[in-house]
């Protein structure tokens, strides 16, 4: 069958409107929210509902045509990129946020909905989503799921695995959507497939539906910086802080670079000589609030921080969180190409990494920044390139391939959160047991028998 069928046959499941083929639209859904990947979907089609989503991947299985899920197209690991050309199934128009029950402490939302638009429908019924991957503007809770996302919150919270309850997922094998796991917290029926799917990379099914867990609005929240005039000292804070019996919702760290990109474009006045800062948010009751932020900024002293100070309100808090995100997104407009790492140590590793990190940068040469989760060991060193520039390609690249092989010797794995899409496939088998990679293999076998799903992903064939 000619592609110009494939594509007659899109148009009959979801209608002209949604279905483009021209260049200039395909060109936008070539990409993820890096630089470093592109490659063209033959057609890209946004699905109204999951009736549609069940013709389109029996039409792209009955055909061997590659079909790759994407949501806000916010992933940094080529996940969304369409590699084998094919399909690009863009949810969101699929964003309805179904139903919010307080009393269950669950959401039903369609995998388009964007995280942002679901945080605020939540806090007018005082509850939150925990996930909050930096990239709340755009991404959609389909992505968050397929990658299980992290963000700073997951100190305390944990990841978005632990918040699914159920999946709705069109499954190739299956030909139709597929309910798995269900509305309640509890549920050990059988295998622990809503953990599988969540992950997965939209190597498996496309998600149409969630259920989510949600946890009550603390009733106080609390925002401290420390300042400290050496990078590895803030790594050795935050493992202090832990010590002293005290966990902080959020503990993010910032380098010199991020420091000073802040003050740029948030107006902050930020010690511009700081090597590093320590960003906490404390929540919970009121006066465990207050007295585990008084901890925290003695134990940040005692840690060597040059100074600590807290927010004096909640919009001050908003300010410098706000502030963090646009810190995070400049540093992808830092250079040409910039190789944003996503490597996660133990925490009582993380001094001695940073040292490593800065250590191979500068022996090569590099430019490096340093930002991450601190609190959880998930760092995003950064390195600044140029894809144009062959040579300083290449080295930046091998950069980063020793600061992943870094991460591997300390205990660490080679993803935190951001995913292995394209960017840590040729890792895989170098550092996971050959039975882990045939495991996996053997169930995409079973969900996805021709092989359609965001295929070229995760694995080399
Ligand atoms: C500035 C910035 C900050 C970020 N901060 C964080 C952070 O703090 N924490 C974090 O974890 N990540 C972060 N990210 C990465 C990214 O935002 C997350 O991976 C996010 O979950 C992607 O969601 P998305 O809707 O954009 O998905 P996409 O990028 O569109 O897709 C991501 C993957 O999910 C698959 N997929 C998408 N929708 C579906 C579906 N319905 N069914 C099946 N598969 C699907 C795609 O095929 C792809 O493999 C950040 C990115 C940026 C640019």
């Amino acid at each position: 069958m000619a592609f110009s069928e494939i594509i007659d046959s899109l148009v009959r499941i979801a209608g002209r409107e949604n279905v483009l083929t021209e260049d200039e639209d395909r060109r936008v859904y070539s990409y993820d929210a890096t630089s470093q990947w592109k490659a063209m979907p033959d057609a890209v089609v946004f699905p109204a509902n999951t009736g549609q989503v069940e013709g389109i991947v029996r039409l792209a299985d009955a055909k061997g045509v590659p079909l790759t899920p994407r949501g806000g197209g916010t992933n940094v690991s080529g996940g969304s990129v369409p590699i084998r050309g094919g399909i690009a199934l863009v949810m969101t128009k699929m964003n309805r946020i179904l139903s919010v029950e307080p009393e269950n402490l669950s959401a039903r939302v369609e995998a388009g909905a964007v995280l942002m638009d679901l945080q605020g429908a939540l806090a007018a019924r005082k509850l939150i989503f925990p996930p909050d991957p930096q990239s709340f503007l755009g991404a959609t809770l389909g992505g968050i799921i397929a990658e299980n996302a992290g963000g700073p919150v997951c100190v305390k919270y944990g990841v978005t695995k632990q918040y699914i309850l159920g999946i709705k997922a069109v499954i190739p094998a299956a030909g139709r959507a597929v309910e798995f796991g269900g509305v309640t917290v509890k549920n050990v029926v059988g295998y622990d497939l809503v953990s599988l799917i969540t992950g997965s990379e939209g190597t498996l099914g496309v998600i149409t539906e969630a259920v989510l867990r949600l946890m009550p609005l603390p009733a106080a929240r609390k925002t401290l910086l420390a300042l400290f005039d050496d990078l590895p000292k803030a790594g050795e804070a935050v493992g202090m802080v832990f010590d002293s019996g005290t966990v902080p919702a959020k503990i993010e760290l910032l380098d010199n670079w991020v420091i000073r990109s802040i003050n740029r474009t948030a107006g902050m006045k930020l010690p511009e000589n700081a090597a590093a800062m320590l960003m906490f948010e404390l929540d919970g009751r009121p006066e465990a609030v207050e007295s585990d932020a008084a901890k925290v900024m003695r134990v940040c002293m005692a840690a060597g921080a040059t100074g600590t100070t807290a927010a004096g309100n909640d919009a001050e808090a908003l300010s410098w969180w706000r502030a963090r995100s646009a810190g995070f997104a400049a540093v992808f407009s830092a250079a040409p190409t910039v190789l944003a790492e996503d490597v996660t140590v133990p925490r009582s590793r993380m001094p001695e990494f940073i040292r490593k990190v800065t250590g191979i940068c500068k022996t090569m040469g590099l430019e490096v920044t340093v930002i991450g989760h601190a609190g959880d060991g998930n760092l995003h060193p950064s390195v600044l390139t140029d894809q144009k520039n062959a040579a300083h390609f290449e080295k930046a690249k091998i950069a980063v391939d020793r600061i992943v092989e870094a991460a591997i010797e300390f205990g660490g794995v080679l993803s935190g959160e951001h995913g292995i899409g394209l960017e840590k496939m040729k890792f895989m088998r170098r550092t996971q047991d050959p039975f882990f990679i045939e495991a996996m293999k053997q169930i995409k076998k079973t969900f996805d028998p021709r092989g359609i799903m965001n295929p070229g992903k995760i694995w080399e064939d």
